[in-house]
């Protein structure tokens, strides 16, 4: 027997045979986790409201078994508003899915973990899912070693509107000028002041990160921009993504 406790949030869940759920977590330690909940479908007493998408809960499970069983659940936060509006939902799903593929198996990271429910909380509270997600994607590139480097052209280190338009490189995870790259038309064009907006989002603490505000322009270059850089890093596209651009 070998009953453990953990902290831990729904990243996914999918119906498995008649009566159970499978279930997806993002624990601090025990990183990715499947757990599978017998008879969740049709007790409605048990797991009630808990073993939804986003919900933070703290649960019991015993993992003698290949697949873990989970048997007991508390729920400490349903982020209910995420459930209740399309684009806040579709923003709480993108997360989940950068969650869910970018993260393993006993390969926890409780800070990770705290940005999970840091934008989780912002999105319930603020509404302004894109902005939110922009935050989240810079804080999890950064964690994952995958940090973007936003102080200047890759080649002339300038930042500077004479050499606009600035675009960026997937490849290289940098942005170049319209000088070195010659291009007049970058692929993926990032303007001066989101540039500068992105290099202070990965420098800022949770604490401040919150007042952090990107206008409607540059939450769009900079999420269209996270787009292309997941896709060549995880060489997988998230449909969720036609929801948010
Ligand atoms: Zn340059």
């Amino acid at each position: 027997m070998a009953e453990r406790f953990t902290d831990c949030v729904v990243i996914k869940v999918i119906d498995c045979g008649e009566a159970d759920k499978l279930v997806t977590l993002y624990c601090p330690k025990a990183g990715k986790l499947n757990v599978i909940a017998k008879g969740a479908k049709r007790s409605k007493k048990r797991f009630v409201n808990k073993l939804e998408p986003f919900s933070h809960l703290s649960i019991l499970y015993n993992d003698k078994y290949k697949l873990p069983l989970i048997t007991e659940a508390a729920l400490i936060a349903s982020f209910l508003p995420l459930r209740r509006q399309f684009l806040l939902y579709a923003a709480a799903t993108l997360i989940c899915e950068h969650l869910y593929y970018w993260t393993a198996a006993s390969d926890g990271d409780p800070v990770l973990f705290d940005w999970l429910l840091w934008s989780l909380n912002e999105l319930s509270k603020s509404g302004a899912p894109q902005n939110t997600l922009v935050l989240f994607l810079t804080k999890l590139y950064g964690i994952l070693g995958y940090q973007p480097d936003f102080s200047g052209c890759t080649t002339c280190g300038s930042l500077d509107p004479s050499n606009a338009p600035y675009g960026f490189q997937t490849g290289r995870g940098t942005v170049i000028c319209r000088k070195c790259s010659r291009e007049d038309k970058p692929a993926i064009p990032l303007a001066i002041p989101t540039i500068k907006l992105l290099d202070m989002s990965f420098k800022l603490p949770m604490a401040k990160l919150s007042r952090l505000k990107l206008n409607r322009n540059s939450n769009r270059e900079a999420l269209r921009m996270f787009q292309y850089y997941g896709r060549y890093l995880l060489d997988r596209d998230f449909q969720t993504w036609r929801y948010i651009l």
